[in-house]
């Protein structure tokens, strides 16, 4: 039987993330329009996409590719995470980050691949410095909880063999300027990205060499697909694009295709940019001009303070909620600036008077066993997909391994990838909202301070 899906649920990003709006406006692509015809098909221009394209490019030199997004490349969740990338096991939906010894090393060795892979990116498109900048992160403890997970966080890693120096209060104020952290652990291994403009170089990187190979489509959603012989056609609101091979690169909107039904939790989260420190206000703040905190309770808040295009300023992300939807409103958008308001000024009083300028949220895919959404879904179609709330790490190997996997490569990242269950099935619709909106309001509340 022909399979044939209409594709009717599409992406929405809420607010205007500040990662990209700081950087001024962005080249654009092409809207795709009439018949096209290419070898490789690439769905989504994110970090697992744009990923899979480049590893299409160093394969498949020859090849034809199109990558087709359907906002605009940077506006979405690859544009407006935190730009934490992270090699250390960091496990978002247990309690703390760290599981076993041997699944953390091989997770370390990957993720540092995936690292890696982003650098020499860098190199090679000559991207500003600041879009992949290996100066590592710090887990900050604001109470004793936090501290007790640092604690337990750093065994685990005197175990594995792998680098951390503590901080104490006094060096964490001198490194970002706030006295909120009682201490902290620094972990010399994360690369911080600035995510929009890293996705920004990525995408013309790839579009602008002379000769090509890859021709990038914005605004310009996949609505349906159905195999017709030995090809893919796929359509757009203005185009057809027949292909032989589909990378299905769209996160947790592999359910909009039709794949993994009610196996992927849509989950968002928010964050909230502040105007650029003036002179003045950056003395009055004092410490290091970048540098990134992520919480030591998972569920507390991630503060960046980032210097570069559009000056020097302070990101700030908390707040989860759960919405199977896969869309939230402006208005919960405002709602969470509050929460990040009142982070931002807890942690922040000599900066009165500056404000929050860029506020919005998020999607990510998580899967209640915390496994990929990975493989062959059908002949020749490729998913990349579920990163569980990792995608700068852990999108890029997705991508880079469904371009292995579809080239019959047997990599580590395909061994890797293709090792795990799959996604195991949620409780029906209301049940599940109701259990994991629980689970994260008692989480936060439990995190107290560290939000
Ligand atoms: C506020 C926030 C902070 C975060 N912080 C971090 C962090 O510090 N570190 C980290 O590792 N992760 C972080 N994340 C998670 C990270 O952003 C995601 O895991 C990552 O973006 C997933 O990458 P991806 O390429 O798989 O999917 P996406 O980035 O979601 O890209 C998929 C693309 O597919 C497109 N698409 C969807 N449907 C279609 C269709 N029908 N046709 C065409 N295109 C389509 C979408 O528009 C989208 O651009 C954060 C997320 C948020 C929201």
């Amino acid at each position: 039987m022909t399979l044939k899906r209409q594709i009717t649920r599409l992406p929405r990003d809420t607010g205007v993330t500040g990662w990209n709006a700081i950087l001024g406006p962005a080249p654009s692509y092409p809207e795709a329009e009439g018949d096209i015809s290419a070898d490789w098909l690439v769905i989504g221009g994110g970090f697992a996409g744009l990923s899979a394209a480049k590893r299409l490019c160093e394969l498949r030199g020859g090849d034809r590719i199109v990558l087709l997004e359907a906002a605009r490349i940077g506006e979405g969740p690859a544009g407006r995470n935190s730009g934490f990338m992270i090699d250390l096991p960091h496990e978002l939906s247990g309690d703390g980050y760290a599981g076993s010894a041997e699944g953390d090393r091989l997770q370390i060795n990957l993720n540092r691949h995936a690292q890696n892979f982003a650098r020499s990116c860098a190199a090679e498109y000559e991207m500003p410095a600041e879009a992949v900048s290996p100066t590592g992160r710090i887990n900050g403890a604001v109470n004793a909880r936090g501290e007790a997970h640092n604690n337990a966080y750093a065994a685990q890693l005197d175990t594995l063999g792998e680098a951390h120096t503590k901080l104490s209060a006094s060096e964490m104020a001198e490194m970002t300027g706030t006295d909120t952290y009682r201490s902290g652990l620094f972990l010399p291994g994360a690369v911080m990205l600035q995510p929009a403009l890293y996705i920004r170089e990525m995408a013309a990187g790839l579009a602008s060499r002379e000769k090509s190979p890859v021709s990038i489509f914005e605004a310009s959603p996949a609505t349906g697909f159905s195999r017709e012989g030995e090809r893919w056609k796929v359509t757009t609101p203005k185009a057809t694009v027949t292909a032989g091979k589909i990378v299905m690169a769209v996160n947790g909107h592999a359910e909009s295709f039709g794949f993994f039904r009610q196996r992927l939790m849509h989950v968002f989260t928010y964050a909230s940019m502040t105007t650029a420190l003036n002179g003045e206000q950056q003395v009055r703040l004092g410490g290091l001009p970048a540098w990134g905190i992520t919480p030591a309770d998972p569920m507390g808040s991630t503060v960046r303070r980032h210097t570069g295009i559009g000056g020097s300023r302070i990101i700030i992300r908390n707040r989860w909620t759960f919405d199977p939807s896969m869309e939230v409103d402006a208005a919960r958008i405002s709602r969470f600036r509050r929460d990040h308001e009142k982070a931002f000024r807890r942690r922040f009083p000599m900066l009165a008077g500056v404000d929050l300028e860029y506020s919005w949220g998020g999607r990510l895919c998580l899967s209640r066993n915390s496994v990929p959404a990975f493989g062959e879904v059908e002949p020749g179609m490729f998913s990349a997909c579920c990163q569980n709330g990792l995608g700068t790490a852990k999108g890029t190997l997705a991508g880079i391994g469904a371009v292995e996997l579809a080239t019959r490569s047997n990599s580590p990242i395909v061994q890797d990838l293709l090792s795990y269950d799959a996604p195991v099935k949620l409780p029906p619709a209301p049940i599940a909202k109701l259990g994991a909106t629980l689970v994260l309001r008692w989480r936060e509340w439990r995190a107290g301070a560290e939000i």
